[in-house]
C-alpha cells in the first residue's frame, strides 16, 4: 500500500464511521421532529406557502395527498462528501446526469483537480472541512483538520487556508466533526469566516447536538443541513432506498439535502444515486445547494471583505 492509498482508507472509514453513527431511521426521524420544526421557523419568517416561482403543471406529492398546492416542484440538493484524494466511485459520480454539490477536502492530493472538475460540469463545489470528532483516530481527519483545543486564531487560520486550498468554494460542510460541532466558540469563528467571505455553512450533522444552525442564525447565515444520509449502509440497493426517503421528505417538505460519499463503497454510492434518480426525475428536481439556499431561505451573500 502506498501512502495514499492508506490515507484515502483511513479517510473513508472514518467519516463513515461517524456518518453511520445514525441509522437511515433515527436520522429521519430525529430530524423529522427536530428540523422540519427548526427550518419552517427560520425560513426569514417566510411561510413556505409563499415561495414564489413559476406553478408547475406536474402535480407534487402533496396535492396527491390533499395536502395543499405547492407552486414550484420539490427541490433535492444531493452534496457528495470525500473528494479530493482520487476516491473510488469519483468518475461514477461526476457522471450522474444531474448537478450535485462537491464537497472536496483541502490539501490532499486531488483536491484542485476535483474542484475544477466539479466546477467545470457546473456542480457547486464546497471545502469539506475536517473537524475533530468525539471518536475516532486523529489520522482520520486529513490535513488541516479544526480542533477542539485550538486557539481562536488558530480556527481561523485553519479554515481560511482550506478555502484558499479548494477552488471555487460556495461553502463549507464538516467532515466528521462530531465534537467541534457542538463547540459555540468553534463555530462561531468558522461560521463567521463564512459571512465575511459570502459563503454558507452545511451542518452534516454529525452530531445530533450540533450548536451549528443556531449560531448561523445569530450571525445571520442561513441554517442549512444534512437531513438524510445515504450510504449509512454500504450497497447499491440501500442507497436507491434511501432515495426514496430523500423523495419522501423533499415531497413533504419541498426541498431535502442529502449526503454520501465517495470512497472504498463509492461505486454502489453512485450506482444508488443513479437509479434513485431514475425513481424521483419525475417529480423533483435535482439543484445545486447554493440556489437551494437562495431560494429556500432566501439568503444572499454580503461579503464584508474588502
Ligand atoms: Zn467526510
Amino acid at each position: 500500500m502506498t501512502g495514499g492509498r492508506t490515507i484515502a482508507v483511513l479517510l473513508s472509514a472514518g467519516c463513515l464511521a461517524i456518518s453511520g453513527s445514525y441509522t437511515a431511521a433515527e436520522a429521519v426521524n430525529s430530524e423529522g421532529v427536530q428540523t422540519t420544526a427548526g427550518v419552517v421557523a427560520d425560513v426569514n419568517g417566510q411561510p413556505k406557502a409563499s415561495l414564489n416561482g413559476p406553478k408547475s403543471t406536474v402535480p407534487t406529492g402533496n396535492e396527491a395527498k390533499g395536502k395543499g398546492t405547492r407552486q414550484t416542484r420539490s427541490r433535492v440538493a444531493i452534496i457528495i462528501d470525500d473528494f479530493g484524494n482520487g476516491m473510488k466511485g469519483t468518475d461514477e459520480i461526476f457522471s450522474l446526469p444531474i448537478k450535485l454539490t462537491v464537497a472536496v477536502m483541502p490539501f490532499l492530493p486531488t483536491s484542485q483537480q476535483d474542484a475544477k472538475r466539479a466546477h467545470e460540469r457546473g456542480d457547486d463545489v464546497l471545502v469539506h472541512l475536517p473537524m475533530e470528532p468525539k471518536s475516532g483516530r486523529p489520522e482520520w481527519l486529513g490535513p488541516g483538520a479544526v480542533l477542539a483545543k485550538m486557539t481562536d486564531a488558530e480556527v481561523r487560520q485553519k479554515v481560511e487556508a482550506a478555502l484558499e486550498n479548494v477552488p471555487y468554494a460556495i461553502g463549507i460542510n464538516n467532515h466528521m466533526g462530531s465534537k467541534v460541532t457542538g463547540d459555540p466558540r468553534i463555530m462561531g469563528i468558522i461560521l463567521a469566516v463564512c459571512k465575511e467571505r459570502g459563503l454558507f455553512f452545511v451542518d452534516s450533522k454529525t452530531n445530533y447536538r450540533s450548536v451549528v444552525g443556531q449560531v448561523a442564525q445569530e450571525i445571520g447565515l442561513p441554517r442549512v443541513e444534512n437531513h438524510i444520509f445515504l450510504d449509512d449502509v454500504h450497497t447499491a440497493s440501500h442507497v436507491r432506498k434511501q432515495m426514496r426517503l430523500v423523495q419522501e421528505r423533499a415531497l413533504n417538505q419541498h426541498y431535502c439535502v442529502t449526503i454520501g460519499h465517495v470512497g472504498v463503497q463509492g461505486k454502489n454510492t453512485a450506482a444508488g444515486i443513479r437509479g434513485g434518480i431514475e425513481d424521483m426525475k419525475n417529480t423533483v428536481d435535482f439543484i445545486g445547494i447554493s440556489d437551494l439556499v437562495k431560494e429556500e431561505w432566501k439568503w444572499a451573500p454580503k461579503p464584508t471583505l474588502p
